[in-house]
């Protein structure tokens, strides 16, 4: 059992934190919504003043943030982690961030002694509730030791992707496949309509042809062939198109630091950015096919 502190209590990092307190760890628990600090406080953690308060006694300190400046503000800002936090203690960021913050970020940490990981998940909130993330790490082979069987108790697969930043990378990287692939699956359920052919011959015909891949398999973007996927309850997410853009930005932004070309990823960020325009930027990111059909 450890002393841990959680930050950032939103849809995945509350029943995060849950799971931590659920598998016997004493919880410290802060979020600046003080409704979403109770919700989480009334269920087993310890509610914390602010972000000094919770780290202060915490062998481990875990966040869980919208974005890099929110991550670099918890552990760089005045009454922040880097300030607070007991020496040694072992610092893991879940959010899913900008590389270039993560290393920032890292390398202050390790600058005050501190050992860190950045540790952005896949699986979403179904996954949050049931422990069943995938965490994908970068950091050092001794930190990530130290990390793993806190991060076991929030996930079943935890893989470490190399040093600083590259468990960003790796959350970037399958984003950036997942942003294309859900567009390319959802144009050709549009184009089989228009031929008529059915949903559901389509569905058996790719997912055992070359075609096949998890946007249609795991989260087909038509009711019926895959019953767990938003498509089958009017796209409520799941993964909102507002965090695929997001993704899909950051990763235009490492590209372009390095001067990768990426043509699909950014024609993928545009369509993105048309659903929300459109008003569906709260919706799955798998209602795409209802703007390529035109009927929003
Ligand atoms: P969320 O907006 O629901 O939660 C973020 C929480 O952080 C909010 O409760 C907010 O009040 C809190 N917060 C922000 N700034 C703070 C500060 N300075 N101090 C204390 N608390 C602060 O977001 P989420 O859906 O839980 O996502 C969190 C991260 O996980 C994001 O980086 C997202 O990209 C990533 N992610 C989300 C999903 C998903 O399906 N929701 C899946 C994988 C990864």
């Amino acid at each position: 059992m450890s002393s841990i502190a959680f930050i950032g209590l939103g849809h995945m990092g509350g029943p995060m934190a849950l799971n931590l307190a659920k598998a016997g760890h004493q919880v410290a628990v802060y979020d600046r919504d003080a409704a979403v600090l109770a919700r989480v406080a009334k269920q087993g953690c310890r509610p914390a003043s602010g972000v000094a308060d919770a780290v202060k006694t915490a062998g481990a300190v875990i966040t869980m943030l919208p974005a890099g400046r929110h991550v670099a503000e918890v552990y760089l800002g005045a009454g922040g982690v880097l300030g607070g936090a007991q020496p040694g203690a072992l610092l893991i960021d879940c959010s899913t961030i900008d590389v270039a913050t993560a290393r920032l970020v890292g390398a202050q940490a390790q600058a005050k002694g501190f050992a860190m990981l950045d540790a952005p998940v896949s699986g979403g909130v179904a996954g949050a509730a049931a422990a069943t993330l995938t965490f994908m790490v970068g950091g050092e082979a001794g930190a990530f030791e130290r990390g793993k069987p806190i991060l076991a108790a929030m996930g079943k697969t935890v893989v470490h992707a190399g040093g600083a930043g590259t468990g960003q990378a790796a959350k970037i990287c399958n984003n950036l496949i997942l942003g294309i692939s859900m567009i390319g699956v959802a144009e050709a359920f549009v184009l089989a309509e228009q031929l008529g052919l059915e949903a559901g011959k389509l569905f058996e015909v790719a997912s055992k042809s070359s075609g096949q891949c998890w946007a249609l398999t795991s989260y087909c973007p038509v009711p019926g062939p895959v019953p767990a996927s938003p498509a089958n309850r009017d796209y409520q997410p799941g993964f909102t198109a507002q965090m695929m853009l997001k993704d899909l930005r950051l990763a235009a932004e490492a590209g372009a630091s390095g001067r990768v070309a990426s043509p699909l990823g950014a024609q993928a960020a545009q369509v993105y950015q048309l659903m929300e325009n459109a008003g569906m930027g709260s919706t799955d990111f798998s209602g795409v096919i209802k703007l390529l059909r035109a009927k929003v």
